[in-house]
């Protein structure tokens, strides 16, 4: 398994003070036995195929186009390095609440929407399961009319900040029947970690996301040669770190 990681994820920007650089910077230290690549950021013609051209042009008023660059970037990358071997993308800024012409929840740029559509000759039909606390509005939206990816938020809560009405189990078992109930040739994770017992979402335990992570590698083997990729979105409790190496230890 590769690690996308930048040193460039660690530079500050004008964000909520909880999504801060050590979210990365911490969990780079906890994955640092794995094999790391460093990408570029994505080029103009991956962001355009996401995003407006006046959405392009708020985020760089803003700012913010470096980061969120660089971040789709990694996104990229991981999802390439994915069709030979899997890949977790230790990006930041997070991106599921980026929608084609706007963006919200400390995102800028959908980082997975534009990771899928760089890989879309390699497949024919992929799954991107996002395991954040929050519903992932934006690549939902980004998607909707796609008949070859289908996007399913796990025990999410939705904009209206719903609490979650699951217990762990009840959560796991929605990622497996995701897994049985959909077709792909790829699987693709958002992996926020902000349902993490002691973060925002106060449910899952470290081990859950190692069984997360293993349920995601095995029907990957079983169905689709292995292929890969999950990418940070939200989780912000000084056990992110953690949390991220439990999830990679069944994920790898
Ligand atoms: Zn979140």
């Amino acid at each position: 398994m590769i690690v996308v990681y930048s040193r460039g994820f660690e530079e500050r920007y004008p964000t909520n003070p909880v999504e801060s650089p050590d979210r990365v910077r911490l969990a780079a230290q906890e994955l640092s036995w794995y094999e790391f690549f460093e990408p570029s950021p994505a080029s103009r013609e991956e962001i355009a195929a996401v995003h407006t051209a006046g959405h392009v042009e708020r985020v760089m008023i803003r700012g913010l186009y470096e980061a969120a660059a660089l971040a789709a970037g990694g996104a990229v990358a991981a999802a390439r390095i994915s069709l030979r071997e899997p890949a977790f993308g230790l990006i930041r800024p997070p991106g599921h609440h980026a929608s084609s012409d706007h963006s919200w929840g400390m995102c800028f740029f959908n980082n997975m929407a534009i990771a899928v559509k760089a890989i879309r000759p390699h497949f024919r039909k992929a799954l991107i399961l996002d395991i954040d606390l929050h519903f992932g509005d934006g690549t939902v939206s980004i998607f909707r009319w796609d008949p070859d990816v289908s996007v399913v938020n796990i025990g999410a809560i939705d904009v209206n900040f719903d609490y979650l009405k699951l217990d762990s189990s009840g959560y796991i078992e929605q990622v497996e029947n995701a897994l049985e109930s959909h077709e792909y040739d790829i699987i693709c994770v958002s992996a926020g970690f902000d349902t993490y017992r002691l973060d925002w979402g106060g449910m899952l335990d470290m081990d859950d996301y190692r069984k997360i992570g293993s349920l995601i590698r095995d029907a990957s083997e079983e169905r689709c040669d292995g292929r890969r990729f999950a990418l940070l979105e939200g989780g912000y409790h000084q056990d992110l770190r953690y949390c991220i190496r439990s999830f990679v230890s069944g994920f790898e």
